[in-house]
C-alpha cells in the first residue's frame, strides 16, 4: 500500500517532483485491524489523491515498454504491472504495451531479461531491469514526473558539468528496493540522461532479480554505479559530485561550485537530516526561525538502514526506514530540506557562511547535527573487498545474501539486529564476537537465542580472504589463539559507530578526548553562533536521545537569538 505526501524537498525532480512514496505494513493483532484497515483505506484514497494532484496537467506523453518472458508468472513481471497500473490509474499520459524476449522490439533493443522496462525509449534510453518496488517505488515516480514533464531539476551548477560531455557514457547501477541510499543516486542518473539524452544513457539493475549480473560485477553492496564498465561510486553521492564524476570516469570526492551559485539566507541551518536534525527543524522553525536542513546522504542517518526499531515511545515496532519517513513528512510542514548536498565548510561570524556541493548560505546559527559512521575493523582484505562481500548494511545489501552464509562481527545492539534482519530475509547468519558475552540488551539476546542463529563468543576475525569477492575468514579463538579459515560469502560489520567530526574539526569546533563534539548544557560549542545536537555530542545513542537534544538545541537557539523576556541570562551569540 502506499501514500504520498508534498514535500518541500530541493532537488527532488524539479517543481513536480514533490511527492514522497511510503509503504506500510499491516498491524499485528486482530483486534487493531479495523481500525487499521479504515486507516489504510484512508491512506490510499489519500495517496491517490497525491499522485493525481501530482500528474494532472503532465504534458507529455510517455510510452512504457514492458519486456517478460513468456507466459512469464514472475512475482517480478506483476509487480511492475501492479506499479504502473497505479500510476496509470491517475493519468493517461502512460501507455503500456507488453512484448515477449523473442520480440522483434525485444531485438531491436537488445532485451534479454525479466522484467525489462523501456521508457520512451526514441527519446531517452533509460532501462530499468527488475521492478520498481519498494524505495525504488519513489525513483519510479520522479522518472515518471521528470519525463512527463520534461524538467529534470537540475542544478545549474550540474548543467554546466553535463554540457561538457561530448563522448557517449553509458552508466549502470546496482539497487535494492530496501536500500534508501539507492533513490538519490538513480535520480542523479536520470537527470544526467534526461538533461543529455544523446550522451548518456542507464541501466538500472535490481540486483534481487538479476543477481548472475551483480555476480559477473562483483557488486554485493548497492548502489554501486559503472560508467562504461569502471566503477565510479559506491553508494550515494550529492549531484553535482555525480555529474563530475561522470565527467571524469573516476570518483570525485570534491566539488566547489562556481562564484555565481545561489545565495541563501536563514536564522539556522541544519547539517544532518537524522532524528536530531530533523526535530531541532521542528522545534526551530515553531519557534519562528526560519530553518534549513542539509543532508549530504540518505535522510534519517543510521535509522534509515535499521531494520527494526522497537524502542521509539509510541511505535511498538516500526521500521527504521518507515520511522524516517515519519520523521521526514512531520519536518517537512515546517522546513525547507536540501537532501544531496553536502556542506563544505562553515565560517563563524556575525552571520555565518555555510558553503555547500551546490549553493551558499549565511545564516545567524548552525546546528552540527551530522551524527556518526560506522566503525572500520581495519583489517587485511576489509577496504579491498568492501562492496564485493563486505558490507555494513544488511538492509540495503542483505538480499544478495540470500540462502548463503554470512558472518555478523559485533557482540552490541547493532550486530544483533543486523543478524535478525538477515535470518529473516533467509540467509544464514553466524554472529562473531570477541568477548564471552553480548552487550546487546536482553530483548535482542532472547530473540536472538530463540531465532537458532550460531553465535561464536571469544572469536575474533583476522583476515577477510578472497580475490574478486568474499570467499572466507580467518577466525581466531582468542583463549587459544587457533586459527581456522572460515567459508562465507560476506561478512557484516556492526561494531559501533565513530561520531562524524570532520566538518567541525574542519570549522575549529573543538572535541572531547573522546572526539566527540565538546559542548555546555545548552548544546553551544566553543564557536558563536555553533551548536551541535546528536550523535557527534557523544552519550546514550538512541533515536530517542538524539531527537530530546535536537529539541533542546533549537529552543536554546531560538533563545540565544532572540533574547526571550524569560530568560535573565542573554547571551548575543553574534556579538561573543
Ligand atoms: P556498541 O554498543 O558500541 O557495540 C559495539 C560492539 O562491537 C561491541 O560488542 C564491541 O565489543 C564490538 N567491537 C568494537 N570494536 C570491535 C573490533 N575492532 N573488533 C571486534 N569487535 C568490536 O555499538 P552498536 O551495537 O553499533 O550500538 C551503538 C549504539 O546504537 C548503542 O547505543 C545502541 O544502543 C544503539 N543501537 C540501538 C539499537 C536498538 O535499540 N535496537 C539498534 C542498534 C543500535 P566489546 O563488547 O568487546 O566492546
Amino acid at each position: 500500500m502506499v501514500k504520498l505526501k508534498k514535500e518541500k524537498m530541493d532537488g527532488g525532480g524539479g517543481e513536480t517532483g514533490r511527492i514522497r512514496l511510503h509503504s506500510f505494513s499491516g498491524g499485528k493483532t486482530m483486534k487493531k485491524k479495523d481500525h487499521q484497515h479504515t486507516r489504510e483505506e484512508e491512506k490510499l484514497r489519500e495517496a491517490e489523491a497525491g499522485l493525481q494532484e501530482m500528474f494532472r496537467d503532465m504534458p507529455y506523453e510517455i510510452p512504457v515498454l514492458l519486456f517478460a518472458r513468456k507466459n512469464a508468472k514472475d512475482p517480478f513481471v506483476q509487480a511492475a504491472r501492479e506499479v504502473i497500473g497505479v500510476i496509470r490509474a491517475v493519468t493517461p499520459k502512460i501507455t503500456l504495451n507488453e512484448y515477449e524476449l523473442d520480440h522483434d522490439l525485444a531485438r531491436k533493443w537488445n532485451i534479454v531479461r525479466s522484467p525489462t522496462l523501456l521508457f520512451d525509449p526514441d527519446r531517452t534510453r533509460i532501462r530499468w531491469m527488475g521492478a520498481p518496488l519498494g524505495e525504488e517505488g519513489k525513483t519510479f515516480i520522479q522518472l515518471i514526473s521528470m519525463l512527463g514533464f520534461r524538467n529534470s531539476g537540475i542544478s545549474d551548477q550540474s548543467r554546466k558539468i553535463l554540457a561538457r560531455i561530448k563522448t557517449p557514457r553509458k552508466v549502470r547501477i546496482f539497487v535494492s528496493v530496501t536500500c534508501p541510499y539507492c533513490p538519490q543516486q538513480v535520480v542523479n542518473i536520470i537527470k544526467a540522461v534526461i538533461e543529455n539524452p544523446r550522451m548518456i544513457s542507464l541501466e538500472i539493475v535490481d540486483i534481487q532479480v538479476n543477481q548472475d549480473l551483480a555476480e559477473e560485477y562483483h557488486a554485493h553492496s548497492v548502489p554501486q554505479t559503472y560508467v562504461d564498465d569502471v566503477l565510479i561510486a559506491r553508494g550515494a553521492q550529492p549531484e553535482e559530485l555525480f555529474m563530475a564524476s561522470l565527467e571524469k570516469m573516476e570518483e570525485q570526492r570534491i566539488f566547489i561550485p562556481d562564484s555565481d551559485a545561489e545565495k541563501l539566507e536563514a536564522d539556522l541551518v541544519i547539517v544532518g537530516g537524522g532524528p536530531a536534525g530533523l526535530t531541532a527543524g521542528i522545534y526551530a522553525a515553531r519557534s519562528g526561525l526560519d530553518t534549513v536542513v542539509i543532508e549530504g546522504e540518505a535522510l534519517g542517518g543510521q535509522v534509515a538502514t535499521t531494520p527494526m526499531v522497537e524502542n521509539y515511545p509510541g511505535l511498538t515496532q516500526v521500521g527504521g526506514k518507515r520511522l524516517v519517513d515519519l520523521l521526514v513528512s512531520h519536518a517537512l510542514e515546517y522546513v525547507k530540506i536540501f537532501p544531496g548536498e553536502e556542506v563544505l565548510s562553515i565560517v563563524p561570524g556575525k552571520r555565518l557562511r555555510i558553503q555547500t556541493t551546490r549553493r551558499r548560505f549565511t545564516a545567524r546559527a548552525v546546528l552540527l547535527a551530522t551524527g556518526a559512521v560506522h566503525k572500520h575493523l581495519d583489517i587485511d582484505g576489509e577496504s579491498r573487498l568492501a562492496g564485493s562481500g563486505v558490507s555494513y548494511c544488511s538492509t540495503c545489501d542483505g538480499p544478495l545474501f540470500k540462502g548463503k552464509k554470512v558472518v555478523v562481527v559485533g557482540g552490541g545492539n547493532s550486530a544483533v539486529t543486523e543478524a535478525l534482519n538477515l535470518h529473516h530475509i533467509g540467509v544464514q547468519v553466524i554472529l562473531v564476537h570477541r568477548r564471552d558475552t553480548l552487550r546487546a540488551q536482553e530483548h535482542l539476546q532472547k530473540a536472538l537465542f530463540e531465532s537458532r542463529i550460531e553465535v561464536k563468543l571469544n572469536t575474533e576475525v583476522k583476515k577477510i580472504l578472497g580475490d574478486k569477492q568474499v570467499e572466507g575468514l580467518e577466525l581466531i579463538d582468542n583463549r587459544d589463539g587457533k586459527t581456522e579459515n572460515f567459508p562465507v560469502s560476506g561478512i557484516f560489520i556492526a561494531i559501533g559507530y565513530d561520531p562524524a567530526v570532520e566538518l567541525a574539526r574542519k570549522t575549529g569546533v573543538e572535541l572531547n578526548e573522546d572526539g566527540f563534539i565538546r559542548h555546555d548544557g545548552r548544546h553551544r560549542t566553543n564557536i558563536a553562533g555553533i551548536y551541535s545536537a546528536g550523535d557527534v555530542e557523544g552519550g546514550f545513542k538512541q533515536i530517542v536521545t538524539a531527537a530530546g537534544q535536537g529539541s533542546e538545541a533549537a529552543l536554546a537557539i531560538f533563545e540565544d537569538l532572540s533574547h526571550p523576556y524569560w530568560k535573565n541570562v542573554k547571551r548575543d551569540v553574534t556579538k561573543d
